[in-house]
């Protein structure tokens, strides 16, 4: 590997000279203390900035093994190295003048939640999927000790690959504008950048010794808490938990921080269950039980939020958030309508029966459907997905995918109408299939017959009031009878690729924050994907399904297949393996990485949702 001094007396050559002389520093450079790795050097002083990376062998981070033993651990480790190692970037940033992005220092911008990222990787022995939530610590911090000596070695030979994930080593990846004079390079800058800057934020915040280490520790129990509400959930026979004190509103509708004097969260006694957690000891909270629960309540009285903070509860929160002991099941999928959306051959049978024109509802293709049509593809998307506990908000569905009332039913003829409405399900997709459903239902007394719990927000407070309404109840007839059991529909669909993809071996990817991605500049509509919260997911998703329709879609694999087959490459090869190249035989080589994006963990939902808004998709 080439010396720090190398990269330095390159850096005097080149100066001065144009632009592109850059694209020559690519490589790794030992700085002793860690490897600086220039991935990809940017066009022009005006494209997106290069991409760069430091690699801190295990023994000179330090990190303590049981900060990284299980994966929740590593992935909350990686995130709190992100953000101090981005706050310290931060400072050094645009310190130097010049033209385009010169001197800009960027690390992935971290939101509420903890994901998963490309940005930062800290190196485990493997297998940690299995060693559980909380506990268990201890084989693996003997194993780190004896092999970081190892990864120092292996790193220095330059070589990627397993070796650079060696137990306890640290990546992280950041962005770095080249400075240049016009479209010269100014490489006296550069040099600032990366030997005077660099340094210290390096030092800063990738060595345990010189960070605030009861901040990480915190972060860490805070996972390990979090974790131990997620395993009981199931054991409690729970969907979804809600710790009093829990501050749910956000700050406002563009700010995703708590709101300030916001109402606490307060479980009512009847559903209130205790928790004894690793390390905050006993908690209380409000409980929700897996079956049917309905959320009542005056409009302005916070249901909404209650739900919002529901769906966002598949996510681990950071400390500070109010939400951080709000943990709901992690396949919960917000269920709504979307006006517009494309299907390509779902079933929705269950819920649309026919359609004017004879349209096939077994197998149906739109490429703009209804509220109500839009709806339905949605939920049995969702049953593909596995998830298991669905979250509806009547202000965000169509009304006659929820309900149809009385007097309609007489007005307008059963066979005429082609809707069987949710509330003619939704006991059945529970008893059949353990797939629970909250919804927020303030205009429609109806839901009372069918529900386990209701619950009546008032001044943000939560009240069950079950008793009283399925009382009140008895007194109405029910005239959306339940439908019996779940009735059979087909559940294999397995897309074809897009064979016009193949072509391109440079498929252009981009995202446009949460609501748009593009695949060689056919759009996917993501924005009410609620649960998408990260521009960096968006990217991935981007990158996954161009790894699904040119590698893995084949007309055979169904899209339970196709999520597993990704779900298992993120697992075992890790996020930054969608980096990896072709080799020109339509196989991929994991070694060889082209790392020109930042990336986040998208959920398996999320992942199918996208291939099935995917405009171009065949099934
Ligand atoms: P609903 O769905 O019942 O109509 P929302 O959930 O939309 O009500 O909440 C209405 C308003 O009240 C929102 O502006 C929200 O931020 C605010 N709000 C919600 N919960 C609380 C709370 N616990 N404390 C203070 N304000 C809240
Ligand atoms: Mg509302």
């Amino acid at each position: 590997m080439q010396s720090a001094t190398d990269l330095r007396n390159r850096l005097r050559a080149i100066d001065h000279r144009g632009y592109p002389a850059y694209k020559d520093l690519r490589g790794q450079y030992d700085f002793g203390d860690y490897v600086l790795s220039i991935d990809h050097v940017q066009g022009d002083p005006f494209a997106a900035p290069s991409r760069l990376s430091v690699h801190v062998s295990g023994r000179r981070a330090g990190f303590p093994a049981e900060y990284y033993n299980t994966f929740e651990k590593r992935i909350t480790l990686q995130d709190h190295l992100t953000r101090l190692f981005g706050a310290q970037l931060a400072r050094g940033s645009k310190q130097t003048g010049g033209s385009g992005k010169s001197g800009l220092l960027a690390a992935s911008r971290c939101g509420q939640e903890v994901l998963e990222r490309t940005a930062c990787r800290v190196g485990t022995a493997g297998a940690e999927k299995e060693t559980g939530a909380a506990g268990k610590t201890g084989s693996m911090a003997e194993q780190s000790g004896s092999t970081a000596g190892k990864a120092d070695s292996a790193s220095a030979s330059g070589k990627p690959g397993p070796a650079a994930f060696a137990p306890g080593s640290v990546i992280l990846r950041f962005e770095a504008g080249f400075p240049a004079r016009g479209r010269t390079i100014d490489a006296r800058e550069l040099e600032k950048m990366l030997f005077d800057i660099l340094p210290g934020c390096v030092l800063n915040s990738l060595y345990y010794r010189k960070i605030n280490q009861n901040k990480l520790k915190e972060a860490i129990e805070l996972c390990e808490d979090q974790q131990y509400i997620r395993k009981m959930l199931p054991e409690l026979g729970l969907c979804a938990f809600i710790a009093n004190g829990s501050v749910l509103p956000r700050q406002s509708g563009v700010s995703d921080r708590p709101m300030e004097n916001a109402v606490p969260f307060r479980s009512p006694s009847s559903l209130e269950v205790s928790l004894e957690l690793p390390h905050r000891g006993r908690i209380s909270g409000m409980g929700i039980p897996k079956g049917v629960t309905l959320f009542v309540g005056g409009g302005y009285h916070g249901k909404s939020t209650v739900l919002q903070a529901l769906q966002n509860a598949v996510y681990n929160h950071i400390s500070g958030d109010g939400r951080e002991l709000v943990i709901a099941d992690a396949s919960a999928w917000k269920l709504r309508s979307e006006d517009g959306r494309s299907i390509s051959g779902v079933d929705i049978s269950p819920f649309i029966r026919q359609l004017p024109g004879r349209k096939d509802t077994r197998h149906f293709s739109t490429e703009d459907a209804s509220g109500s049509t839009s709806q339905a593809a949605n939920l049995m998307e969702s049953i593909e997905s596995g998830s298991s506990l669905i979250l509806i908000d009547e202000d965000t569905s169509a009304t006659n995918f929820m309900i149809r009332d009385k007097l309609m039913q007489q007005v307008v003829a059963p066979e005429e109408e082609p809707i069987i409405p949710f509330i003619e399900r939704v006991r059945s997709l529970y008893e059949d299939f353990g797939i629970s459903s909250i919804i927020v239902a303030g205009s429609s007394g109806s839901y009372f017959h069918v529900a386990d719990h209701i619950i009546q927000m008032k001044e943000y407070t939560p009240l069950d009031i079950t008793e009283k309404a399925k009382k009140a109840a008895t007194a109405f007839p029910v005239f959306s009878a339940p439908q019996g059991r779940f009735p059979e529909y087909s559940k294999k669909r397995c897309p074809r690729p897009n064979a016009a993809l193949k072509k391109d071996d440079r498929l252009k990817l981009k995202a446009l924050g949460t609501s748009e991605l593009s695949l060689n500049h056919d759009a996917v509509e993501l924005r009410y994907l609620e649960q998408l919260r990260d521009s960096e997911q968006t990217m991935a998703l981007a990158y996954l399904l161009k790894y699904l329709e040119l590698s893995v879609m084949d007309g055979r694999r169904s899209m339970t297949e196709l999520a597993d087959l990704v779900e298992k490459l993120l697992d075992e090869k890790g996020l930054e393996s969608l980096f990896a190249q072709g080799t020109g035989s339509g196989k991929t080589d994991f070694s060889r990485l082209d790392v020109r994006a930042s990336l986040a963990r998208p959920r398996r939902q999320e992942i199918l949702a996208c291939v099935n808004r995917y405009r171009k998709l065949i099934v």
